[in-house]
């Protein structure tokens, strides 16, 4: 007999004790008494993955990165067995599978592996004798049978690949906030839940700092054309909706704000050996800015040690730390000068190192004033 079978994937807070994990089975639970089969992918536990990373720092800041992953990966294995014990505990039958048992293939870059393919027989099997298979996110096999890490955030990318090989149409993502925002809603105050997104824009969304979900998870539903719905695991709201849509008419403009950002700053005739090394390391540049005979680039502080070690012999640099980037994504490409002129006008007080106008604007400040700026933006702007 065929059944319905819906990918539901929940992040590290809905997972994080015995009482989420709970109120997580009974939301599966629900689904399997409507007579549907569930296929659940879930992170690590709360900063479980933090903690991990914090154990490897003891030992050495520069880790083998097979072992970190052999690591990292033992969260969400954790999470995988309690929430099947929990479902079995309320009378859900249910099993667990890591990334590999699930049949997850992922090229050979430890600590950021893609997925090159599903092989799904092992799901199809255990779908024969269970209502809920657990999957552990972030994590698969490779080519040389080792246990391989995707990146922070990775989960969401394993449950939309998973919807697609199994040919689902939707993937709910339960995280900690029931949707997407205008602005992150634990930074500015007046931030709106938007409905729908398109793929195209939760992308920008995604690429300028919002971490509601991750970008390859996105760019990855798009390809196949699995719909994403944004949800809450404690709140029963109606979430947001990221699939194809015609955002020319209903314009959304949206903020996001990246924090923890570095300027590292040398001689514009250094730039082909600075970047280099910054690309040959596989380190995500922010920004990059040219003013006279000086260059700057923007990027995450968690890069900050690396860097340093990379220019231990190249003296020349500086560095300016905590520093933040708030971006303006507006779907209506008409209106972005007059709104400039507004984020002109609400940004008078305020420091800006670099303001920056294309197809977004970008406006890159220390991170102290960044709470006040992204609020008094989003009332301009978004409202
Ligand atoms: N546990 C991993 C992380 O914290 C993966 C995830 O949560 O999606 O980044
Ligand atoms: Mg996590």
């Amino acid at each position: 007999m065929r059944y319905d079978l819906i990918v539901m994937k929940f992040g590290g807070t809905s997972v994080e004790n015995q009482e989420r994990l709970l109120s997580v089975a009974k939301i599966i639970k629900k689904e399997v008494s409507l007579g549907k089969k569930v296929i659940a992918v879930v992170s690590a536990q709360g900063d479980t993955t933090d903690n991990l990373l914090a154990l490897s720092k003891k030992i050495t800041n520069t880790p083998n990165l097979r072992e970190l992953d052999v690591l990292l990966s033992t969260g969400e294995q954790i999470s995988i067995a309690l929430l099947a014990m929990t479902l079995e505990s309320i009378g859900v039958k249910a099993i667990s599978l890591t990334g590999w048992q699930a049949g997850i293939k992922t090229c050979g870059n430890y600590s950021n592996a893609r997925i090159l393919d599903i092989f799904t027989d092992r799901i199809e099997n255990e779908l024969k004798n269970h209502d809920a298979i657990i999957i552990a996110g972030f994590q698969g096999i490779n080519e040389n049978d080792d246990i391989t890490t995707m990146g922070r955030g990775g989960s969401d990318t394993t449950a939309v690949a998973i919807a697609a090989a199994i040919n689902a149409k939707e993937c709910l993502i339960y995280t900690d906030v029931d949707g997407v925002y205008t602005a992150d809603p634990r930074i500015v105050k007046n931030a709106k839940k938007i409905k729908e997104v398109s793929y195209d824009y939760m992308i920008k969304m995604a690429d300028m700092g919002a971490q509601v979900l991750n970008k390859r998870s996105v760019r990855l539903a798009k390809k196949y054309g699995v719909e994403i719905s944004v949800l809450s695991s404690i709140l029963k709201n109606q979430g947001t909706k990221v699939r194809e849509v015609d955002l020319n008419a209903k314009p959304v403009t949206s903020l996001t704000v990246e924090k923890d950002l570095f300027l590292l700053k040398f001689k514009s005739k250094d730039f082909d050996f600075v970047s280099e090394k910054i690309k040959k390391n596989k380190i995500n540049v922010s920004d990059i800015f040219f003013k006279g005979p000086f260059c700057s680039i923007l990027l995450n502080q968690t890069h900050l040690r690396q860097i340093q070690e990379l220019f231990v012999d190249f003296k020349d640099y500086e560095t300016e730390l905590n520093l933040s980037k708030i971006s303006l994504i507006c779907t209506n490409q008409d209106i972005i000068f007059d709104i400039f002129s507004k984020v002109k006008k609400a940004s008078e007080n305020i420091p800006i190192k670099y303001a920056n106008v294309c197809e977004y604007i970008s406006i890159i400040l220390e991170s102290k004033f960044n709470s006040y700026l992204a609020n008094k933006m989003h009332d301009l702007v978004c409202c």
